[in-house]
């Protein structure tokens, strides 16, 4: 049998950057877990690039607590690595590679699990999932749950392991990304009243965001469980002009809401189209009739939230020994989960503090930390449903 530690040195291997194919990766997972004689499930994307990983174990029926993690890992390109970041190597307790913390350490923890929950009388079923592409959008995880929804069975929980350093959170804010295009009309800038500064009109529209952001931070809107407690937005990108004596015509900007569960990021977005179509749009049109401000989303994924007194939450609190519940300030696929009513909860071994970053490791005390709460899962699992 293999050790969590011998199949991170192999999944890190494998450079699943997000813009490269997982099937490599895929295919590896596919073939040990069919030499145990688990069967799996492919689910491609529409070009077969790449795929998720989904797997069964134990009874068949409705139920079951399902392990998530994501294969994809975020470029090493521009990071000054001290280690070759496709290798695993062990320093002082630690192991540093790209994704060992986000989140191949908690893969090959589930991976090294599977001989030991087959080994276990599991009196409900026990699923896999390996997505691909999370981190730009969670892509795959949709792809995965449009499968599952087709099927009658449903998993009860689901544990996402994005690294809290095995710590239980309950959630995180949701989040959208939406760009506006302003056009308006070009002139000599002698003339700049004749024209229609795109540029000064996205100002008024990121001033508005500002003032929307203001009053969603205010101490009555806080929710204490969360870091920022408040709802934020912010502007990103701005791009316009050409050259400063001619008035420019278009200026696109992104900007991006951050939500607490009672508020909608749509609705904010909403409220700043409706602020365009109104206020900014007639002056704009007297001027030139071509004129126009248009928004449209370019990522996002929904909050999760879940209830301390849910049942995965008092799993996740069983297997921590923990009711010292947090939240997380990154996104997951969790609250995808959670909207195709399947519950989740987020523990995984490493910190975010490594995420994304140079030189990222997993410490092998947390490495091990997992393989044992995988192993208190799979008694949990043997418990009579009665
Ligand atoms: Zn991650």
């Amino acid at each position: 049998m293999l050790t969590s530690r011998q199949l991170l040195e192999t999944l890190v291997a494998f450079d699943t950057t997000s813009r490269e194919s997982n099937l490599a990766l895929i295919d590896f997972a596919w073939r040990y877990l069919t030499d145990l004689g688990v069967s799996c499930e492919l689910i491609h994307n529409a070009e077969r690039s790449k795929a998720n990983l989904y797997a069964r174990l134990g009874p068949a029926g409705d139920g079951g607590v399902m392990l998530s993690g994501h294969s994809d890992v975020v470029p090493v390109e521009g990071q000054k690595w001290s280690v070759p970041p496709f290798t695993l190597t062990e320093r002082d307790g630690k192991l540093y590679g790209r994704g060992t913390a986000d989140m191949k350490g908690y893969i090959a923890c589930m991976l090294a699990a599977v001989p030991h929950f087959l080994a276990q009388p599991l009196t409900q079923p026990l699923h896999l999932a390996i997505t691909y592409d999370e981190e730009v959008g969670c892509v795959g995880v949709r792809t995965l749950l449009d499968a599952l929804a087709q099927r009658a069975e449903k998993p009860a929980i689901c544990l996402i392991g994005e690294p809290t350093e095995l710590q239980p959170v309950l959630g995180h804010k949701g989040k959208l990304g939406v760009r506006c295009e302003v056009k308006g009309a070009a002139c000599h800038s002698a003339y700049a009243p004749q024209g229609v500064n795109a540029i000064e009109y996205a100002a008024k529209l990121i001033h508005r965001l500002t003032a929307i952001g203001e009053r969603l931070s205010q101490p009555q809107r806080q929710d204490a469980r969360f870091d920022p407690p408040f709802t934020t937005v912010q502007t990103g990108t701005i791009n316009g002009g050409t050259a400063l004596n001619i008035v420019p015509a278009e200026c696109t900007f992104d900007f991006e809401v951050r939500t607490l569960p009672h508020d909608s990021a749509q609705a904010i977005a909403d409220e700043l189209e409706n602020f365009a179509q109104t206020a900014l749009l007639p002056p704009m049109r007297a001027i030139a009739p071509e004129s126009g401000i248009r928004f449209y989303p370019i990522s996002g994924y929904p909050g999760l939230f879940t209830d301390k007194e849910s049942a995965a939450a008092q799993l996740i609190a069983y297997l921590t020994q923990s009711t010292d519940f947090s939240t997380v300030a990154f996104g997951t696929e969790g609250g995808l989960f959670h909207q195709a009513g399947i519950p989740s909860v987020i523990c995984g071994p490493g910190s975010m503090a490594q995420g994304h970053k140079p030189d990222e490791f997993i410490s092998v005390a947390q490495l091990d930390a997992c393989d044992a709460m995988l192993a208190r899962l799979a008694g949990w699992m043997c418990r009579s449903l009665s």
